[in-house]
């Protein structure tokens, strides 16, 4: 696995590479972010986005949330799939909040991983993004990019936060999970676009497949997927900074 040192330089290149990299979204506090992070599972953001209006609406805090009936909230979020358990996420989590935190989102992952349906990656979702407490969201695209780079080494997401928050500075850690978030969605999908890679040079995944001196492959790690036209181009003139096209994460 690579140093902390280069660990850091890697992010920083993609960082270059997505320089719009952040959560899409939308939210005006913490508690639409922690009732919207509950939403987001196997749901897409812009899915999300299209039902949180009329919810936070409807229901604008925790207190709100809280007694309403759960027949009312299934319907709202009905479009993002699981909307009997994600109501019943929804619901507790604000009945929780209500009675051990006066209405309000705790700042801390140890009470917030206490809430129903809140685990360590919706925690640092919100802590990172809505409360200004550093925190890594590892999904399945940190997990991915991050053990193809070899700046991770491992399938648990917990583990994973735990040696990319050793190799970084606190201050980098909701950023460093918005660039590796972004890259996966964008270039480093399951079938990867290496040839519009910055961060190429210095990738185990890429070197392996490429036939190249591997920069510093995960020992014993199988690498997965295929690289798309792997050892053509590289750190080709589309490794430039991408634009996002979607709007503005927050509402207003
Ligand atoms: S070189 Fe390819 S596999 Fe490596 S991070 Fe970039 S897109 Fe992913």
């Amino acid at each position: 696995m690579k140093s902390a040192a280069a660990t850091q330089s890697v992010i920083e290149t993609l960082a270059h590479q997505h320089p719009d990299a952040d959560t899409e979204l939308h939210f005006r506090n913490a508690f639409e972010l922690l009732a919207a992070t509950i939403l987001s599972a196997q749901a897409t953001d812009a899915g999300v986005n299209k039902v949180t209006p009329a919810l936070f609406a409807k229901y604008p805090d925790a207190g709100a949330m809280a007694a309403a009936p759960a027949e009312e909230v299934e319907q709202l979020v009905h479009s993002t799939g699981f909307f009997r358990q994600k109501a019943k996420s929804l619901i507790g989590m604000s009945r929780a909040l209500v009675e051990r935190h006066g209405g309000e989102v705790p700042r801390t992952m140890d009470a917030l991983v206490k809430l129903p349906g809140v685990g360590r990656k919706t925690a640092n979702v919100v802590l990172g993004h809505a409360l200004g407490v550093p925190g890594l969201p590892v999904d399945r695209h940190v997990l991915r990019v991050s053990n193809r780079l070899g700046i991770a080494d491992s399938d648990d997401p917990d583990r994973v936060e735990q040696q990319l928050t050793g190799a970084l500075p606190p201050a980098l850690w909701t950023r460093a999970s918005d660039t590796l978030i972004l890259h996966g969605r964008r270039i480093c999908k399951p079938e990867p676009m290496c040839g519009q890679c910055a961060a190429s040079d210095a990738c185990a995944f890429f070197a392996e497949a490429s036939g190249l001196p591997e920069p510093v492959r995960p020992r014993g790690r199988a690498l997965r997927g295929t690289p798309a036209k792997a050892g053509a181009a590289r750190r080709t003139a589309a490794a430039k900074p991408v634009k996002k096209a979607a709007p503005s994460r927050r509402r207003r």
